[in-house]
């Protein structure tokens, strides 16, 4: 006859509820080991089985209520289980939404170009984006009333304040804030009141170069801008320099490089030219030295300022300027 210890023993081995079924059925179920005991007691000498019907008894109200603790358990255990496997960490971040961010081509070219001059002992100023007319234009030789002024297509507030025409404003801060010898860069954000289309846009991004010392000659600046074009493409670019007019350098010129579209044969691009004009530059202006207060006698230098949106289109093959600044991540993101 089962006892109270197999009874135990039997119920406390059942790890799921599942097994716990199985041993309710083992015991208590219609041919379970209890009840079959029951069935013993008809075969009994009277006498004997109202003792051996209350052992039965007991028996079975153990089982039951062994029953019911174990099943209270393996309920709760399974509850934790369930909590700790459906778990959601709400701090999480969701990763259908993680993505990488990238750096705009603007930057991108600009942090190259910045590495290669710091390399070549420049440092990188900067300046107002809204200027007075002395830094933008009286200081670079470009006094009032004459006709250069209208080649840039200014923009004025009703102050006369002017967002600046051209990085060559710091040009002017610089001289008349740091002493020579001085070797500087200025990337940034210049505005002309341009009609916008492919290759013009009413906001765009100059890098100004400025170097003042002793004896120099146009022979620095054509080797630093033929090094700058090579560094920008990536491999040597034929090249070529153009006498040009601007009031703030003597001599003036435009340095051409040879187109990269279609290696000078002449394409849409460079209107069958097989040249794309890319950087004007020039020796400073002696004007320009007596207006912040340097002898001209004593001090030489180089000053060039390149419209970088161009370089950039160029280096990565973009050809309408607009996809510079409409915002849309599909540019970046090839990036
Ligand atoms: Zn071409």
């Amino acid at each position: 006859m089962i006892d109270s210890a197999q009874i135990a023993a039997v119920i406390e081995a059942a790890e799921s509820l599942a097994a716990l079924e199985e041993a309710r059925v083992r015991l208590l179920g219609k041919k379970g080991e209890i009840s079959s005991l029951m069935k013993e007691i008809g075969a009994m000498a009277p006498a004997d089985r109202a003792t051996f019907g209350q052992k039965v008894n007991a028996l079975r109200d153990e089982a039951q209520s062994r029953l019911d603790a174990r099943k209270a358990i393996l309920e709760t255990r399974a509850e934790e289980e369930r909590l700790a496997a459906g778990w959601i960490d709400v701090t999480a971040p969701n990763p259908a939404s993680r993505h990488i961010g990238r750096f705009h081509p603007i930057t991108l070219l600009l942090e190259e170009v910045i590495d290669h001059f710091t390399g070549l002992g420049f440092s990188v100023a900067s300046g107002p984006e809204i200027e007075d007319e002395f830094h933008n234009f009286d200081a670079l030789n470009i006094p009032k009333d004459h006709p250069a002024r209208d080649v840039w297509d200014t923009f004025y507030t009703t102050e006369r304040e002017i967002p600046r025409t051209h990085t060559s404003s710091v040009q002017i801060r610089t001289l008349m804030s740091q002493k020579p010898p001085l070797r500087i860069i200025a990337p940034g954000r210049v505005f002309r009141n341009e009609t916008i289309d492919a290759t013009h846009h009413a906001s765009f991004n100059q890098v100004e170069g400025l170097l003042v010392d002793k004896h120099v000659s146009v022979a620095h600046l054509k080797h630093t801008l033929e090094t700058l074009v090579a560094k920008i493409m990536g491999r040597p670019v034929p090249v070529r320099f153009r006498p040009a007019f601007y009031p703030f350098v003597e001599p003036g010129l435009d340095l051409d490089a040879q187109c990269v579209f279609c290696e000078g044969r002449g394409c849409s691009v460079c209107k069958h030219q097989g040249w794309i004009e890319l950087i004007p530059g020039g020796l400073v202006h002696p004007r320009v030295f007596e207006f912040c207060g340097l002898d001209p006698h004593e001090w030489q230098g180089f000053a060039f300022g390149m419209g970088f949106d161009r370089m950039v289109m160029m280096r990565y093959g973009i050809d309408d300027i607009r996809r510079l600044y409409d915002g849309k991540l599909q540019l970046v993101r090839q990036f």
